[in-house]
């Protein structure tokens, strides 16, 4: 049972009751640091036919896209509209170049080689974060990795999704959980900062499959964790579905999200950091849920009702050893 007694400081070394993002990047860089989406023109094998071309069903790459972020610009071009644009309000502001759209190491190691090195010639960039999937990294583009790390802040970011193989197939991703642990196993091993992304209330999914995901996340020893409530979005697979037959997805409301998000921190490892608890589509390309919140509102509220249950991250993990529970 929780004590009544109010923790003063966490394990993670503040008494913010989540290891969050902002003051882990906060500690590595000293200051603000913003990352500036980078689309480099990569595909997917889920859409140019290796795989499937029809995508992962709740897959709309327009849905995360900034407009000034646009492949037939140079990813130097990119960077400066990106900096331009951030600068005029932050002016001490450091910046890292975030390859997100689609998968950002699917091509041949010299041609990953030239577009990461393009990004970290530029002065203003510290880092490079790169989202992709699991299937798609090898030893080769890992080792390049490694390389870039030792000069450079370098994360590497999986999209997960899911711990169940099933859900993998029913939302047509075209790899499996065992992909994700050797793609993490291989980033760890060159000591790769390297994160995940996951999807809670995906169709098949119940509250009990959402909590055991934070336990298998926790084995994974990931460093970042995105987590993203399931949004239905314009023109995917999961938009027509949900014309169809809006029942097969019990998309959650606002309040049960909350629940649900403290009650899987409870299960997760301190160790990782938590970098996000909501997606935001823009809102004409979203169908549903409509909440109409801002990630720094919905931040605010789990920080509340983690108050309100006087909990914390990791409280109910089995990967806290001793040394590792709060100091009250
Ligand atoms: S989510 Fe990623 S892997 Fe899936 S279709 Fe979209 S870009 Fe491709």
């Amino acid at each position: 049972m929780a004590t009544t007694q109010k923790p003063m400081e966490y394990v993670w070394g503040h008494r913010r009751r989540y290891n969050d993002y902002p003051s882990f990047i906060r500690k590595k860089f000293g200051g603000r640091v913003q990352k500036l989406s980078i689309n480099a023109g990569f595909t997917c094998p889920n859409r140019d036919g290796t795989k499937d071309v029809r995508g992962c069903a709740y897959c709309n790459n327009n849905s995360f896209r900034p407009a000034y972020c646009e492949p037939d610009k140079s990813v130097t071009q990119q960077i400066e509209e990106g900096i331009a644009f951030f600068e005029r309000k932050y002016p001490d502001m450091r910046f890292l170049a975030y390859f997100q759209s689609y998968s950002n190491t699917y091509e041949e190691v010299g041609l990953l080689d030239k577009v990461y090195s393009e990004a970290l010639n530029h002065q203003k960039i510290r880092g490079l974060v790169i989202g992709t999937r699991p299937d798609c990294v090898n030893v080769e583009i890992l080792d390049l990795l490694q390389e870039k790390s030792h000069d450079y802040f370098v994360t590497v970011e999986y999209g997960i999704e899911s711990t169940l193989d099933q859900t993998l197939d029913r939302i047509n991703r075209h790899h499996s959980f065992e992909d994700v642990k050797r793609a993490v196993a291989l980033t760890k091993a060159r000591d790769i900062h390297t994160g995940g992304h996951l999807i809670l209330g995906l169709p098949g999914e119940n509250q009990k499959d959402a909590l055991r995901h934070a336990g298998r996340i926790s084995e994974l020893s990931i460093d970042t964790l995105k987590l993203h409530q399931l949004q239905i979005v314009k023109g995917t697979a999961f938009a027509k579905e949900y014309k169809r037959d809006p029942s097969e997805f019990p998309l959650f409301n606002m309040e049960e999200y909350l629940d649900l998000v403290v009650d899987f921190l409870e299960r997760l490892s301190p160790g990782i950091t938590v970098e996000r608890f909501i997606n935001q589509a823009p809102h004409d390309l979203l169908i549903a849920p409509k909440w109409g919140r801002k990630n720094f509102e919905v931040v605010a509220k789990i920080e509340k009702r983690l108050k309100e249950r006087n909990t914390w991250q990791g409280r109910l993990s089995r990967f806290i050893p001793n040394k590792s529970f709060p100091k009250e």
